[in-house]
């Protein structure tokens, strides 16, 4: 029988235009691994930049794999199946350097899956010195690498391209045959490296700073690979800025990331135009957008290269007519905006300023330039939430529905309700997270009120889910030992939990004390903590 691996490699690559030829000769030998499908992983601008990064530095080489389809976890649990490389089809454990490309929380579980389809141990005290050193970065071990400590040999706190490039001018002389421990010292000594094993005294002064890529000129996020496998099917994803200019109370991006700033318009159609022998499809990362010269700008360059253009989030704020009509012409379908909160106080409170008519007069500016489909963000169990404040939800949606339908515009509105997860190094780190039963009512109540507007979709996350966030975000590394029940468990939390020692609870559900020492207490973002409690304070307060 064909090794179904192969199927599965060939497949892919295929369709893919933008691979790179890695000749491995005299090369240190890495692979970056994104921690779920291809689909995905190929969709993450983060993931892409690394593998971009890395093959264009003259001392390594980078592969890239990714957690294999459902279909061929069977085929893993046979002995001797392992996991292999997706662009030279070698196995993982092959590897000098396995870097771990991870966004979001929720795909721990899956880290560990592909350890050990890799043929690897499990916990890294356990992997001797013959076995690749496994790195991880990305935002949510960023935040707080704890909970997924014991699995990992070292963590990258903040931007790949200063961690990575700092790396790789230490590695210029290895020969490709380096072992592990030659690499952990070059680790030890970066800055922005966080070796677990290493300990930490979460009271001393001593603290790993987070290192940030100033100058977006420097920047090297855009899509390497395009391919038509991916989320959205051919997209070039280029980054636009990094940071917010907003600061929400509940958002890890807005509060990690620093301060915002822009890519330049020259840099940016230089990424973009990397790839236009494969794409015209572009799509620009960024949380908040450019005025007056930077729009025209990019409107021209759009238009002369043909583009079909998406933004992927976009603020209220930014909603000027120059900028409606620059996402109308690009040819965008829908647009992402995030009101969060119906109620203009609470929304206030979390930390979005913008008042009802500002929402109601951007989504009817955008139906007016011709955009037909709206989707709108919520966010449901923010601390101090009432029933009315769910309430307000769906009466603002109704005035957003009743105003297009007074204006004549045919637009169809999509409702997405996540459940308010607290995260480390935001404001509202303190807070308890809303119990999972409470959260499920609140669901149920927006759908029936949903339910009574034809125009309207409602959507929502898993509360169950969300929890796990909730546990794995602001965990501690005993938390390591429920993710590693629920490894064992395939997938089922609810036991994993029932049957740990830790109480899942007890991080996931419980107010933090204003001097609690936290896990992440050890990073230092450049924003005091004081200072995020002095906003947390004020949530309670106005
Ligand atoms: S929620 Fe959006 S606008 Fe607010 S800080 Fe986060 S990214 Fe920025």
């Amino acid at each position: 029988m064909k090794n179904p691996l192969t199927i599965y490699r060939q497949r892919i690559l295929s369709v893919e235009k933008g691979r790179y030829l890695l000749n491995p000769e005299g090369k240190v030998k890495s692979i970056v691994v994104y921690p779920n499908y291809y689909r995905v992983g190929s969709s993450n601008l983060g993931f892409q930049s690394v593998y971009g990064i890395l093959n264009e530095k003259r001392n390594i080489i980078c592969d890239r794999a990714f957690l294999p389809d459902n279909d061929l976890e069977e085929w893993f649990e046979k002995k001797g199946n392992y996991l292999h490389s997706l662009d030279t089809f070698k196995p993982i454990r092959d590897f000098q350097l396995i870097f771990f490309s991870i966004s979001f929380e929720n795909d721990y579980l899956n880290v560990l899956k592909i350890i050990k389809y890799s043929g690897l141990d499990l916990l890294s005290n356990q992997r001797d010195e013959n076995t690749p050193l496994i790195i991880a970065g990305g935002i949510a071990v960023s935040a707080n690498p704890e909970p997924i400590a014991d699995f990992i040999d070292v963590f990258l706190l903040g931007d790949a391209e200063v961690l990575l490039n700092s790396f790789c001018e230490e590695i210029i002389d290895a020969a490709g045959g380096e072992g592990k421990e030659f690499f952990l010292k070059i680790f030890k000594k970066l800055k922005g490296a966080y070796i677990p094993n290493d300990s930490i005294n979460m009271e001393s002064e001593r603290k790993v700073e987070v290192k940030r890529l100033q100058n977006m000129e420097e920047s090297s996020s855009y899509s390497r690979i395009i391919s038509p496998l991916t989320e959205f099917s051919s997209m070039h994803l280029v980054e636009m800025s990094r940071g917010c200019a907003s600061s929400c109370r509940f958002c890890l991006l807005g509060n990690y990331y620093g301060k915002p700033r822009m890519k330049s318009i020259d840099k940016l159609f230089e990424h973009i135009d990397s790839r236009l022998l494969y794409t015209h499809k572009i799509g620009l990362i960024s949380c908040f957008i450019g005025r007056g010269d930077y729009i025209n700008n990019l409107s021209k360059g759009i238009k002369e290269r043909k583009l079909s253009a998406s933004f992927s989030s976009i603020r209220f704020e930014d909603l000027n007519d120059e900028f409606v009509k620059l996402i109308a012409e690009s040819g965008q379908k829908t647009v992402t905006l995030a009101p969060e909160c119906g109620d203009e106080s609470l929304r206030n409170k979390a930390g979005k300023q913008i008042e009802d008519d500002v929402i109601i007069k951007g989504i009817i500016s955008l139906a007016k330039a011709g955009i037909r489909s709206i989707k709108l963000y919520f966010m449901i169990g923010f601390p101090g939430e009432t029933t009315d404040d769910l309430k307000a939800i769906y009466k603002l949606v109704k005035k957003i529905n009743n105003e297009g339908e007074r204006n004549n515009l045919n637009f169809q509105i999509f409702i997405s309700a996540s459940s308010f997860v607290p995260k480390a190094f935001t404001p509202l780190q303190w807070s308890a997270m809303e119990d999972e039963r409470r959260l499920k009512e609140k669901i149920s109540l927006l759908r029936n009120l949903f339910a009574k507007i034809n125009n309207v979709r409602f959507n929502c996350d898993l509360p169950k889910f969300a929890k796990i966030q909730a546990l794995l975000s602001r965990g501690d590394r005993k938390v390591g030992r429920i993710l590693q029940n629920a490894f064992s468990y395939k997938g089922d939390w609810r036991r994993a939990m029932r049957e740990s020692d830790v109480n899942a609870d007890y991080y996931v559900y419980r107010t933090r004390k204003k001097d609690e020492i936290f896990p992440w207490d050890f990073i230092d973002t450049g924003t005091k903590k004081s200072d995020l409690y002095a906003v947390y304070e004020k949530y309670f307060k106005n």
